[in-house]
């Protein structure tokens, strides 16, 4: 890694242009905790998660209730 980016974990997202399933990597960065994803067809996003890091376990928790089949990359933690 270079830079302020610290990576919390890597993950599953889908491209918000054509749904495809791709790598996204929640970072932190200056504080703040971003998904980064990357589609080969439409390119780089970046979504702002939270404001406060501390906070982020939380909502990282509710995400897993919501999408309870990517519980197995819960393996990718690096807290
Ligand atoms: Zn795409």
């Amino acid at each position: 890694m270079k830079g302020m980016m610290n990576l919390i974990r890597k993950t599953k997202s889908v491209c918000p242009e054509c749904f495809k399933m791709i790598d996204a990597f929640i970072v932190e960065e200056h504080g703040k905790v971003y998904m980064n994803k990357e589609c080969d067809k439409h390119g780089k996003f970046k979504l702002l998660l939270s404001f406060h890091p501390r906070y982020y376990k939380d909502l990282d928790e509710f995400y897993f209730s919501l999408f309870g089949k990517e519980e197995k990359e819960k393996k990718f933690y690096v807290l």
